[in-house]
């Protein structure tokens, strides 16, 4: 087939890269060549990544830069996680390398009009959702993020602070050499004073200022996402956990199912729909405790069905899982 890929983010990257082997592909991506960048904090698991990334020939653990340990949760009674393999990585490297032989036009901001020319095109332009239809009522949080170097590193290893009534929180997540990315997203819109104020109390040299919004609108909210000869994959279609705002382990996971079924697209999208089943439950969850809807009464049977589901995962989430920590954070 002649494919086209449109944003060559997490997703977009690895598909070029396993697609080509097999199919004319060609890559489009809005930003320059030399300003690639990937907008994220580069946190992830290595036991979600690894398996997926040796599809590749690729090695993950070649990409990490931070190994965490623990996880400091800062409430008015902070706690710590116990980590499972959480790290950030060299996001970009690794897509760079994933695309390395690839056809790739970059500096182009893609709409429909390509449609006529491709036997399939693939919407990987994650928030943007450029080629598909717009969702009506989506849920979105917007975000900004500092990476920053450091002298001393004020924090040896990740911090995260959570907003009241799920709107959002702060993240400091070391990187190597003394860097971290600093951010916040936050529903209320407070996440710029908030990040600006650690800067303040914790200085730093600010090197990259960075910010979009997140989709937490989950895939079965997000359909359709086969339109005609296009498909959607990645956060086009809402693969993003609600609850951590992570989308690097779901958004690859979802461009395997299309590797997997891109002959097949109604498997697909069957096969993403059961893949991402509890993401709906996350989400209103997240969603609840923003509109200030949630009691914990009412939510217990769906907050108890994902602790079951982390706790079944914990090492593809990356962190111990536990439902007090978890009863803590909702009662914020
Ligand atoms: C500040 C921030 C921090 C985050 N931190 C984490 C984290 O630590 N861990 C985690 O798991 N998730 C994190 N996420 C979420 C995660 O980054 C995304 O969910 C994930 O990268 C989605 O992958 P994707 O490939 O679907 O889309 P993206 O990674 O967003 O890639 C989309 C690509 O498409 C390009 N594009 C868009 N429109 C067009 C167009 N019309 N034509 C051509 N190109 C186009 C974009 O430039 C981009 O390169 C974070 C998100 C943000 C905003």
């Amino acid at each position: 087939m002649k494919i086209a890929v449109v944003g060559v983010g997490v997703a977009g990257a690895y598909l070029l890269n396993r697609l080509s082997k097999e199919h004319e592909v060609v890559g489009f991506e809005r930003m320059k060549e030399c300003e690639h960048d990937s907008i994220c904090a580069w946190a992830t698991t290595i036991e979600g990544m690894k398996d997926l990334i040796s599809k590749t020939g690729l090695n993950f653990e070649d990409y990490i830069l931070h190994k965490g340990v623990k996880m400091d949760i800062i409430t008015n009674t902070p706690f710590s996680l116990r980590l499972k393999g959480l790290c950030t990585y060299d996001k970009i490297g690794l897509i760079k390398d994933l695309i390395k032989d690839c056809k790739i036009i970059y500096g182009s901001m893609i709409g429909r009009e390509i449609k006529d020319e491709f036997d399939l095109v693939i919407d990987s332009t994650g928030f943007n959702r450029t080629l598909l239809p717009r969702l009506d009522n989506e849920l979105w949080i917007p975000t900004i993020q500092y990476k920053v170097k450091y002298d001393k590193m004020p924090f040896e290893d990740f911090m995260l602070k959570p907003f009241p009534n799920m709107n959002g929180y702060f993240w400091y997540f070391p990187l190597n050499d003394n860097y971290a990315h600093i951010g916040a997203g936050d529903k209320n819109k407070m996440h710029k004073r908030i990040v600006d104020e650690f800067v303040q109390e914790y200085g730093g040299d600010i090197v990259k200022k960075v910010g979009r919004p997140v989709r937490l609108t989950p895939p079965t909210l997000c359909e359709p996402f086969i339109d005609d000869n296009v498909v959607g994959v990645g956060e086009s279609i809402g693969t993003v956990f609600a609850l951590l705002g992570e989308g690097i382990i779901p958004s690859t996971t979802c461009a395997d199912l299309l590797i997997n079924n891109i002959n097949n697209l109604k498997y697909y999208r069957k096969k993403v729909l059961e893949e991402f089943k509890i993401y709906y439950d996350v989400f209103r969850f997240v969603r609840d405790k923003i509109n200030n809807e949630y009691t914990l009464i009412k939510y217990l049977p769906s907050l108890i069905k994902i602790y079951l589901y982390m706790k079944k995962r914990e090492s593809r989430f990356g962190m111990e899982i536990k439902l007090s920590n978890m009863l803590k954070i909702s009662r914020l």
